[in-house]
């Protein structure tokens, strides 16, 4: 438009040194900051640590009036803004539990166009008072931005919804010209159209960083009765280095950080029911280096931003595939070589299966469901583990597998099972497409089940022609297939069964399959000193 901003490149870069005091841009900041200055909107997927916040804050500084940055966590808001000032930027934050005076002050110092950023809770901004107080500063023609960060929580389908995004469509279009910046470090194809959509972003410029972290060595283990020694036998090789821990319960944590100690080793647990100080000593003490293992629930890591963790264990299996590479992710931020090491025992997914099933919203308990297959997707697979993390956030591996995660370095043996995977091909193409892989399974195995039984399944002439195989391992190599591109899932709601063209080759005799079978039982190498 006309009251587009112009910035010259070379003032970009003294802007960035100046404030921020960093050297040059990473990948995609550049053009991020041209754009918001330029007035678009935009969506903006960069893995955690990939350098988001300076995308809102520098153009924040080049363009005349206030920023508003809405981030749901108020504990990092304050951090940021600390931060921020520290640096000589203005910025200051508005929530409930500032004093009337100080409030005023901070709406005084708006109001006469001395603030750059802004950060509100969405709570805050959509109370009415404070719809009103910003249409008066944009009346003064003093709003230049809107930033939304964690956009992801707009979406159901994410990892943590939030029903106060939602809302933020109405502040959307009250502020209809107000150009918006929407961040999020995850998010799957379904929540990107959820964000567009509920944020009602205007032909945006949509930025996607690679999820990939080549310096990360993935890898399961089987949680057996040797999975303790190793654990403990591994985070004894770190010698002092850091390492988290992670475990669902409190009550695991603190059970885990007990036999640690009592074998010798220095670990604090973190869970969101100790007492806050104990926490935020555990916390500084685990940043500072004093106790290199932190035994922790998902309540650890948010705005945590450690840089040389060399390992980040799962000890039990994680709800969904998102919050897995979030909080493994945690590990070798550094850049230098780490581990991310899941337990995972069938045990653990009876578990949560179980949880799932207790559950007593449908549209809830589809979405846990979806989210544990796909978890299970990764635990269970014997393909490249970097392949199906990045998969699952719609990027695909450049070159063949990553060589790095244990499927890589030390992989099953594979067979011809080209036949194996026609019968289970053609039956997907016999039910119609509409079908998910479990149904499709049973199907095969001639199960006799109510579903079956009403949709006729029971008549086709691929019902039974599997019963040479057991349930988990068709389970397994249709996954194994969706992970090879031979066979498509829809993962919107029910997992729906398609087929592509690759699969149709497969159907012709023009494409030949091989897989690894189902691993018997996974087993965990022996820990090499044997505790
Ligand atoms: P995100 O919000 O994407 O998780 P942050 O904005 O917190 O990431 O940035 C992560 C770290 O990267 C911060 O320490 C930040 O100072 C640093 N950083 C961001 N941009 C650059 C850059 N261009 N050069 C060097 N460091 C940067
Ligand atoms: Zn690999």
């Amino acid at each position: 438009g006309d009251a587009e901003w112009t910035v010259d490149d070379q003032k970009l870069g003294e802007a960035l040194k100046r404030h921020f005091g960093h050297e040059r841009f990473r990948p995609g900041q550049r053009r991020i900051v041209e754009l918001a200055i330029a007035g678009h909107d935009q969506l903006i997927l960069m893995p955690t640590g990939g350098g988001k916040s300076l995308t809102y804050q520098l153009p924040a500084l080049l363009l005349p009036g206030l920023t508003v940055v809405v981030s749901p966590l108020i504990a990092l808001m304050h951090d940021q803004v600390d931060r921020l000032r520290e640096n000589g930027i203005a910025a200051t934050f508005l929530n409930s539990t500032l004093a009337a005076g100080e409030r005023t002050r901070r709406e005084q110092a708006i109001a006469q166009g001395r603030m750059k950023l802004l950060y509100l809770s969405p709570e805050r901004l959509l109370s009415e008072e404070c719809l009103a107080f910003l249409e008066y500063v944009q009346r003064q023609g003093g709003l230049s931005l809107l930033a939304v960060d964690e956009a992801h929580c707009v979406s159901e389908w994410g990892h943590d919804f939030r029903p106060e995004y939602r809302q933020l469509a109405a502040v959307r279009e009250r502020f209809a010209a107000l150009p918006t910046l929407a961040l999020t470090a995850t998010a799957t194809e379904r929540v990107r159209q959820d964000i567009l959509v509920q944020l009602k972003l205007r032909d945006p410029h949509i930025h996607i960083a690679s999820f990939d972290r080549p310096n990360l060595h993935y890898a399961v283990l089987a949680k057996d009765k040797g999975a303790y020694a190793e654990l403990l036998g591994r985070l004894r090789r770190l010698d002092g280095a850091s390492a988290i821990v992670y475990c669902q319960s409190r009550r695991a944590v603190e059970a885990l950080a007990e036999r640690l100690v009592a074998d010798g080793l220095n670990a604090l647990p973190y869970h969101a029911g100790m007492a806050a100080e104990m926490r935020s000593r555990h916390q500084t003490q685990f940043l500072r280096d004093d106790a290199p293992v932190l035994v922790a629930t998902v309540a650890f890591g948010m705005g945590i931003a450690k840089p040389d963790v060399r390992a980040v264990f799962h000890y039990e299996l994680p709800r969904n595939l998102e919050g897995y590479y979030q909080e493994s992710g945690r590990a070798g931020r550094d850049g230098q070589p780490a581990d991310c090491v899941l337990f995972f025992s069938p045990g653990d997914r009876a578990k949560i299966e179980y949880l799932v099933a207790q559950k007593s919203d449908p549209h809830e308990q589809r979405l846990a469901r979806s989210q544990l297959a796909q978890m299970l997707a990764y635990a269970e697979s014997t393909v490249c583990r970097r392949r199906i993390l990045l998969g699952y956030f719609g990027e695909a591996l450049a070159e063949a597998d990553c060589g790095g995660c244990d499927n890589c370095r030390s992989p099953v043996a594979t067979q011809d099972r080209t036949v194996d995977a026609q019968k289970l091909l053609s039956c997907v193409a016999r039910c119609q497409e509409r079908f998910g892989l479990r149904h499709i399974a049973q199907v095969l195995r001639g199960a006799n089940t109510q579903k079956i039984r009403t949709q006729g399944h029971d008549r086709l002439s691929t019902y039974g022609i599997g019963a040479d195989l057991s349930q988990a391992e068709w389970l397994h190599l249709g996954r194994t297939l969706v992970h090879q591109g031979l066979l498509i899932e829809t993962t919107d709601g029910y997992p729906v069964l398609k087929l592509n063209a690759l699969s149709w080759e497969v159907l012709r005799r023009q494409r030949t399959v091989t897989a690894a079978r189902l691993p018997a039982r996974p087993t965990s190498p022996q820990p090499a000193d044997a505790a």
